[in-house]
């Protein structure tokens, strides 16, 4: 007997059949005796919806009220899921994310969970019963409901896995795992049977979003090994855990690419000490994420500052950029979108060199040209041209054999 938490995906409890099936997953699982909580998404779709109708009456809906209505997505799916266990004779007990214990902060539509009391919960648990959490919502000191980000629910698993001390915790979604590449464009891309914190977080930092990077960094602070799997078959899944000696034998975990990234130019400005300090005070205090930076050689004086901002944030970059140019001696910014970053990721490369000759060699046998490099102890990004995202992707597959295990 183990103690389980299991999440479900929104696609996964997606329509009435689709819950159905995940009862009988549960009763499975429950039938072999284990203790369960199982956390659930809204449908798929529906949370997107309720925003979409938030918008319709009010340009800005207020936070507090958002929270209010987006709860309601996973309030359903919660009632839905135990009426489908009792509808196969298991019991079963829905919980809001207040009922479950769940405290957040106060910051509506984004809350950080501060303390779980699982001891309602533990009760129902010791009484036979399977436990159903809505995912992705809380409650705040003032007793208001809050929301913890979109995709919030794999951080109510993963909190709730640490705080009752999970065996396991199984986080199912409508693919197998994670993979070496997306399948969709790197066809021999590979199931990983095995993945750390650090590479799981750079990849999804990287463009592959299996989970919410928050809820990865929760499990990697709290130690919380979990497994990515996918409720439409019985495949065995993706475990995501603290790295072991034996991941360091793989240099290059994985490739992604990032098409959501925009390219900006700082140029001719005053290369003098300061410079670049407020270029990236103004972007900082515009809330403007900033990946990679290059500057180049400042010549006669003067210097460029090339780095990458989400295409997002591109309009706010540009806005809070204008004010800064006059500081540092005119200037001028231009921004192309039309770009995507490609990263390969392996903790082996902590100990393993020639990992960017390689992938640089292999770019260039395929002549895509590389526009900006960044590099950390994990990973190597590349900026390269949009259309040839794809085959760049093929490209380091291929070159680091990711294909084979
Ligand atoms: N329903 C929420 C969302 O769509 C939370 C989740 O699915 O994890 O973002
Ligand atoms: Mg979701």
């Amino acid at each position: 007997m183990a103690r389980i938490v299991q999440k479900y995906g929104g696609t996964s409890v997606g329509d009435v059949e689709r819950i159905k099936k995940v009862a009988e997953r549960i009763k499975a699982s429950r039938d072999e005796g284990n203790e369960l909580v199982v956390v659930v998404s809204a449908r798929a779709g529906v949370t997107n919806e309720l925003i979409a109708r938030a918008k319709a009456l009010c340009a800005e809906p207020s936070d507090r009220e958002l929270d209010q209505l987006l709860a309601i997505g996973e309030q359903e799916t919660i009632a839905l899921t135990a009426m489908a266990l009792h509808g196969v004779g298991v019991d079963a007990v829905s919980y809001t994310g207040a009922q479950a214990g769940i405290f957040t902060d106060a910051v509506h539509t984004k809350a950080k969970i501060k303390t779980i009391n699982a001891q309602p919960l533990e009760k129902d648990l010791k009484a036979g019963r399977v436990v159903i959490v809505a995912g992705f919502q809380g409650i705040n000191d003032d007793g208001q409901i809050t929301t913890l980000g979109r995709g919030g629910s794999d951080l109510t698993a993963i909190a709730l896995a640490a705080a009752v001390k999970a065996d396991k915790c199984e986080i199912y979604t409508d693919v197998d795992g994670v993979y070496t590449a997306d399948p969709r464009v790197v066809k021999n891309a590979r199931k990983l049977n095995e993945i750390s914190y650090d590479e799981m977080l750079e990849l999804a930092s990287s463009g592959s979003k299996v989970m919410q990077s928050r809820s990865v960094e929760f499990a990697k602070k709290y130690g919380v090994v979990f497994e990515v799997r996918s409720s439409f078959n019985h495949n065995p899944g993706t475990t995501v855990k603290e790295e072991v000696e034996y991941m360091e034998k793989v240099v290059v975990r994985g490739v992604a690419v990032d098409k959501d990234q925009a390219k900006v130019i700082v140029s001719n400005i005053l290369d003098k000490p300061g410079s670049a300090a407020k270029v990236f005070r103004a972007l900082a205090d515009a809330n403007v994420v900033v990946d990679m930076i290059v500057q180049n050689v400042g010549r006669h004086g003067i210097a460029n500052l090339t780095f990458t901002v989400p295409q997002t944030d591109t309009g706010k970059a540009q806005k809070a950029l204008v004010p800064v140019l006059d500081e540092v001696g005119g200037g001028q910014v231009a921004i192309h979108e039309h770009i995507a970053k490609l990263s390969v990721v392996g903790v082996g490369m902590k100990t393993h060199s020639g990992v960017a000759a390689s992938l640089f060699q292999a770019l260039a046998n395929a002549n895509i040209n590389i526009e900006l490099i960044s590099t950390s102890e994990i990973k190597i990004s590349v900026v390269i041209d949009q259309d040839r995202a794809e085959e760049a992707a093929r490209v380091a597959h291929a070159a680091f054999s990711l294909d084979q295990a």
